[in-house]
């Protein structure tokens, strides 16, 4: 009843069928959607449930159910994206053949719209911690076998651990694990691991919890969220990213899709605000990555820096702000993205304003 209501407001309802072998099992989606991808496919399977979600736009499409039979811990997934089309093959423990997939569970075979939906959460695996500044760390933690989840580009999770009983949640951005693919070898397969970089505030509730976990151990991560869309690259030519503090996490995966998937950009810029030159997160990367590809820059700008500083120095300004956004042609296309403490978002936001960008020419980072 409630699937039928939703359709008619937002995309047509996707459909479901599954057939078997002797040793596999394939669940089809039919999602009569073009433009889907593996990023639109979230699969997990925990105990007893086995679970599918769609993202169609705000809408997300779910197969909730508790299987007939055993099945083996991998699974794929296929997406067949000219006919939005979504295959799951799992592996039989056993090759008997089913009677049925299985019964269903909570909202099965429902298209919700994404504001209905609660965060769904699975437990992983921290992998390493390794220090980056005097206060953030890059922490990765692994997808259980039996998760498929691909964070798209823009898009946070939220970390959840139960700290002196209670479940506290805060929502963390992923990114890649290094700027620079040789800089650093990833520790497992990209599609397995997810990569954070987080400040651990001394007098802060979560980020604290979060430094005592050692390798092995668990912290559960939600399915991503954010309204971020990759359409808002097309035809883009320059692109300007102003990030404060930890605001630079969005910007990792913005500026590696930028500068490897978008044929028409001329210029990316980095305008990255600190405190201090000790807080500037990647900031070696950051400078290799100007040497190497001619189309990025980046320039740091301090609060509180030391007499030595040399660089450019204070909060967010129309100064700073005017000679730093000059298109590379009169009539470009820009995309200027902003991220970090509030004062910071909401300041930068209203300056940019005052500088005639319109709307579809900013995006800004925020909860
Ligand atoms: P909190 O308890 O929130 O405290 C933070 C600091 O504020 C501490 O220094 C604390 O002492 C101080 N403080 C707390 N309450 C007060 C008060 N009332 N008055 C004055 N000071 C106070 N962070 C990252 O490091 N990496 C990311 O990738 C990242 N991504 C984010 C994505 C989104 C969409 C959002 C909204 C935030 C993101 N953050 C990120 C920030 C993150 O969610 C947490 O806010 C941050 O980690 C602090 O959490 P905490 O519980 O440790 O600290
Ligand atoms: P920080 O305290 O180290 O400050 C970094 C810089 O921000 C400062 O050097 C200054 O230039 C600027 N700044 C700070 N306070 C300002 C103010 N009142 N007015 C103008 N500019 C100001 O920053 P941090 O501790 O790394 O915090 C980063 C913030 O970014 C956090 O609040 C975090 O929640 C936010 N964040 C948001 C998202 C998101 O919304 N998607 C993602 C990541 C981080």
């Amino acid at each position: 009843q409630v699937t039928d209501t939703l359709a008619k407001e937002g995309p047509s309802s996707p459909s479901y069928d599954w057939f078997q072998t002797d040793s596999l099992v394939t669940i089809v989606i039919y999602t009569k959607q073009k433009d889907i991808s593996l990023d639109s496919v979230i699969v997990d399977h925990q105990e007893d449930s086995f679970r599918v979600e769609t993202i169609i736009k705000d809408y997300s499409y779910l197969i909730h159910i508790g299987l007939s039979h055993e099945i083996q811990e991998d699974f794929s997934v296929r997406v067949i994206a000219n006919v939005g089309k979504i295959e799951i093959v799992l592996k039989k423990k056993e090759s008997t053949s089913w009677k049925s997939l299985g019964h269903p569970l909570e909202n099965h075979n429902s298209l919700l719209s994404k504001k209905d939906t609660g965060l769904y959460y699975r437990k992983c695996q921290l992998i390493s911690k390794e220090e980056v500044t005097h206060d953030t760390k890059l922490f990765s933690v692994m997808l259980p076998p039996s998760t498929h989840l691909q964070v798209p580009v823009g898009q946070h999770v939220y970390l959840k651990l139960t700290i002196a009983g209670t479940e506290i949640v805060k929502p963390y951005t992923p990114v890649s694990d290094s700027l620079l693919p040789e800089f650093k070898e990833p520790v497992l397969p990209n599609s397995k691991c997810i990569y954070f970089l987080i400040k651990i505030y001394p007098a802060g509730l979560f980020t604290p919890e979060l430094d005592l976990l050692q390798t092995g151990d668990y912290v559960s991560v939600s399915n991503p969220e954010g309204n971020f869309k990759i359409s808002q690259f097309q035809e883009m030519e320059d692109l300007f990213l102003l990030a404060a503090g930890t605001g630079f996490t969005p910007m990792v995966k913005v500026l590696n899709y930028a500068l490897t998937d978008i044929p028409s950009l001329r210029k990316v810029k980095l305008m990255f605000f600190n405190k201090t030159e000790d807080d500037i997160i990647w900031r070696s990367q950051l400078e290799k990555l100007a040497l190497k590809d001619k189309r990025f820059d980046v320039e740091f700008v301090l609060s509180a820096p030391t007499s030595e500083w040399s660089g450019k120095e204070g909060y967010v300004s129309p100064a700073l702000l005017s000679d730093f956004l000059e298109r590379s042609l009169e009539e470009s296309k820009v995309l200027i993205c902003i991220c970090g403490p509030t004062p910071f978002t909401e300041q930068g936001m209203k300056l940019l304003h005052d500088l005639n960008f319109s709307k579809d020419e900013i995006h800004s980072f925020t909860a």
